[in-house]
């Protein structure tokens, strides 16, 4: 009775080993200061628990439009970034119709596609990780596509890809989704077309900034896109606790935020640096809270060393084209200092 489309998909699988320091998920390392805390326990003992939250989040829109910028019509809020990709390709043109996406990247587009059971035209990227241009409009050529995925910048290689590359892919009639995760770490944004086109959606989320754990993640569109997407949307995907928490810490927060989100990025150019050091290391560079390294070792077994001495980070060699590849977060000084010096240790053992 269960569906044919699933029987050979498997169910997502993260990071879940236990480490003393935790180096794999791409989260903020600092947890949020005592002070919001006390704020966020004092509003969460006067929510009404036994009530259904807003379901539109009205309140929550609002204070999230103001940090990112953005009217609150031109917001739908997710259950995590997540959530907003699996409704997008329900919502994006029929499900007998392509999804594009260029790998590496994040799991989750290939993922909800599959679970519909839409064709996917994937496209490798090129030596530099951007999009193959070329590649991409003839795959397109022979399984045409409607809707595209983009990490931007793109997880895990960290890099951004050339806008202009994502526009001329658009010009042939792609629906592009720009995943903007990283987005406080990058700067660069596509909001400005998503808020004037009808073929474009970006994607932000509150995981990477410091509120992972209460799954909060927006698409910013046209007031007729974010209509219809509020068609696929569950009633009440946001829970309370959720909507109370992302308030508070996004009115009252702003400044630990952006003081930590500064503190990541002057670590990841060091971090940068330190691996750019490290012989028979090549590492690449990053506009994310990440940085992508390949080691002359199987990624299985550096990824092992590291857990042996407490550090855990991600291993991407699994993924078409990383080969020997791992991905670690950029976490606090001393966790960055902990991590290189077990994958020194890791790699003189190796080698
Ligand atoms: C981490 C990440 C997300 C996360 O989304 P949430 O569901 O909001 O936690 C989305 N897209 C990319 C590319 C990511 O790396």
């Amino acid at each position: 009775m269960l569906s044919r489309r699933l029987k050979a998909l498997k169910a997502y699988k993260t990071e879940t080993t236990q480490a003393k320091i935790k180096l794999s998920s791409n989260e903020l390392p600092y947890e949020l200061p005592g002070e919001l805390r006390s704020l966020i326990s004092q509003e969460l003992s006067k929510a009404p628990l036994h009530r259904y939250p807003d379901p539109v989040s009205q309140e929550l829109r609002e204070v999230v439009g103001d940090f990112f910028g953005v009217p609150p019509d031109n917001i739908v809020l997710g259950n995590g970034s997540d959530e907003l990709i699996y409704y997008l390709s329900i919502a994006v043109g029929e499900f007998n119709q392509g999804v594009y996406v260029p790998v590496p990247t994040f799991p989750m587009y290939e993922i909800s596609a599959d679970v519909l059971g839409r064709p996917k035209v994937c496209v490798q990227l090129d030596e530099k990780f951007d999009i193959d241009l070329e590649g991409s409009l003839e795959s397109l050529n022979l399984q045409k596509a409607v809707l595209a995925y983009y990490s931007y910048p793109n997880n895990p290689t960290g890099n951004l890809f050339m806008r202009d590359r994502i526009e001329k892919l658009r010009d042939r009639g792609l629906f592009t989704v720009v995943d903007e995760a990283y987005y406080n770490y990058s700067g660069e944004s596509f909001i400005s077309d998503a808020l004037t086109r009808d073929d474009t959606v970006v994607l932000r989320t509150l995981s990477k900034i410091g509120l992972a754990g209460i799954r909060v993640g927006l698409m910013i569109g046209r007031e007729e896109v974010v209509e219809e997407i509020n068609k696929v949307r569950l009633p009440f995907n946001i829970t309370m606790p959720s909507q109370i928490i992302a308030k508070v810490v996004l009115t009252k927060g702003r400044e630990f935020i952006k003081y930590s989100v500064d503190r990541v990025v002057a670590e990841r150019e060091r971090l940068f640096r330190e691996l750019m050091g490290m012989e028979g290391v090549e590492v690449f560079p990053s506009r994310a809270n990440f940085l992508l390294f390949r080691t002359p070792f199987r990624a299985d077994e550096v990824h092992s060393g590291l857990v042996e001495r407490g550090v855990l980070i991600r291993n991407m060699s699994y993924l078409p084209g990383l080969d020997r590849c791992l991905r670690v977060s950029v976490g606090k000084p001393q966790e960055n200092e902990a991590f290189l010096e077990a994958l020194h240790s890791t790699l003189r053992e190796l080698a």
